[in-house]
């Protein structure tokens, strides 16, 4: 019978297999849909409480500018769609042992105490007297200890963060409740799943920009990384659409991006995470339409833009309030008064030291490998999993070889999902 796979029309000898994907951002679940959809089980596993990974948490994602739920809900729809996907969510890998064709597969769930009753009401949250940093927003704002994750989370319900909750001793929560959902004597569960392939797509990490000393991302609240940018424009974002400065939540006019921050520097992060210059440029641009009156200025190194998001670039350089300084930022400091922050810079094509102030700064910081220390995988000396050299029925697909944008992340998916089904498999076309 001729099935589609990423579009293209295959038969298949269908001997139904069994794959398991680790890490349910865009990569993860395009794999698991393309395989599901021609047939094959797929036991999906995420470790947080929602599938959607880093793209959900975008504001908008080029080249087409849209917002991440755009295309991710379409995902979403065809998970739910299809019996033959089981996902797993505050889940991860313990051990996996065996070898292609009979992988045994050690999961742990994080016990989340709210059962699938949950119809995301929101009567509990109004109660919970605890608080605990906000992660979908990179830190920025707070949620309680019971919370929705956001407001398009799949699957749609809401969790409880363990390490701020005081559980038995509050029960403000469970006694809202009406629908029996929250059940605090749920403990975390260990158990097994079998797989005849696996494909690991755990993506990536945001750098750590404390590590930057000379930067003082961790001393001055008004410098922040592009991620947590993303989150700042953000409708659903902790300023709800407006960019306000963490400090005092007053819209900055003056921006200043930094980029390479960490990147190509044996020191912290030798190689170039491809998708920087062009967040950059997006997020400056969204800035420009957002704060009419603002100015930005870009230090860079070298801008690497390539295919639709040149137009991004040819925007930037026509618009007289954004401006490129070929120059690579030694400190960032504030001045203790005004809280305004000081870039100082070599500015590399007029040869002199710049000085620039800006009220608001982001460090374009690159992508590292997630730290997902899966026994029987390869990983290279940057900590993302070698293409290469694993074992027989093992693969890995997208940002968790190295970075790449969303559109390469998919048809590396895609291409993982073939390779899953495809092993030890006869194909006729
Ligand atoms: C600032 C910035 C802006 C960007 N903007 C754009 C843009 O506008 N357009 C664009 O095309 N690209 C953009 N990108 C790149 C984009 O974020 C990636 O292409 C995309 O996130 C790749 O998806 P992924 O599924 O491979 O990885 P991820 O999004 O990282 O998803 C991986 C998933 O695996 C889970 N996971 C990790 N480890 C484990 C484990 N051990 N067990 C279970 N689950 C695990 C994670 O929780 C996560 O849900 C941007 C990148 C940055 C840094």
């Amino acid at each position: 019978m001729p099935l589609s796979l990423c579009g293209k029309k295959m038969t298949f000898n269908l001997t139904k297999k069994n794959i398991l994907v680790i890490g349910g951002g865009i990569s993860g679940m395009t794999t698991a849909v393309e395989a599901a959809e021609v047939g094959h089980n797929v036991t999906l596993v995420e470790k947080l409480p929602y599938l959607g990974g880093r793209v959900i948490r975008m504001n908008q994602y080029f080249p087409k500018l849209c917002p991440p739920y755009c295309g991710l809900e379409i995902n979403f729809r065809r998970i739910k769609q299809n019996p033959r996907i089981k996902i797993y969510t505050s889940t991860t890998i313990e051990t996996i042992t065996g070898s292609v064709g009979d992988f045994s597969i050690q999961l742990k769930s994080q016990a989340t105490f709210v059962n699938d009753n949950c119809t995301a009401c929101g009567e509990c949250e109004k109660v919970c007297p605890e608080e605990r940093p906000n992660q979908f927003n990179y830190g920025l704002d707070k949620t309680k200890a019971i919370y929705l994750p956001h407001e398009l989370a799949f699957p749609f319900k809401y969790t409880i963060d363990d390490a701020y909750c005081t559980k038995e001793n509050c029960k403000k929560c469970q006694e809202v409740c009406k629908y029996d959902a929250i059940n605090f004597s749920i403990e975390a569960k260990s158990f097994t799943v079998n797989a005849d392939t696996i494909v690991i797509a755990t993506g990536w990490q945001p750098y750590d920009a404390s590590k930057l000393e000379n930067l003082n991302f961790n001393q001055f609240p008004n410098i922040i990384t592009n991620v947590q940018m993303e989150r700042l424009a953000a409708v659903n974002g902790p300023g709800k659409g407006k960019i306000l400065r963490p400090s005092d939540n007053i819209m900055p006019k003056n921006f200043a991006f930094v980029q390479c921050a960490g990147s190509r520097d044996e020191k912290h992060l030798a190689y170039c995470s491809a998708v920087c210059c062009s967040a950059s440029l997006k997020q400056a641009l969204n800035i420009r339409e957002q704060i009419p009156e603002s100015t930005i200025k870009i230090f860079y190194i070298d801008l690497r833009v390539s295919g639709r998001n040149e137009d991004m670039l040819i925007k930037v350089k026509a618009d007289k309030n954004i401006e490129l300084i070929k120059g690579k930022v030694s400190r960032i400091s504030e001045d203790p008064l005004t809280k305004e922050l000081m870039i100082e810079a070599e500015d590399i094509m007029s040869g002199k030291k710049s000085k620039e102030k800006a009220e608001l700064i982001i460090l374009a910081t690159g992508m590292q490998a997630s730290a997902s220390n899966l026994n029987i995988v390869k990983y290279n000396e940057y900590g993302f999993i070698n293409e290469d050299g694993q074992e027989d029925g093992i693969f890995s697909a997208s940002c968790s070889k190295k970075p790449m944008d969303v559109s390469s992340s998919n048809k590396d998916a895609c291409g993982m999902a073939l390779k899953a089904i495809q092993e030890n498999e006869i194909m006729r076309y």
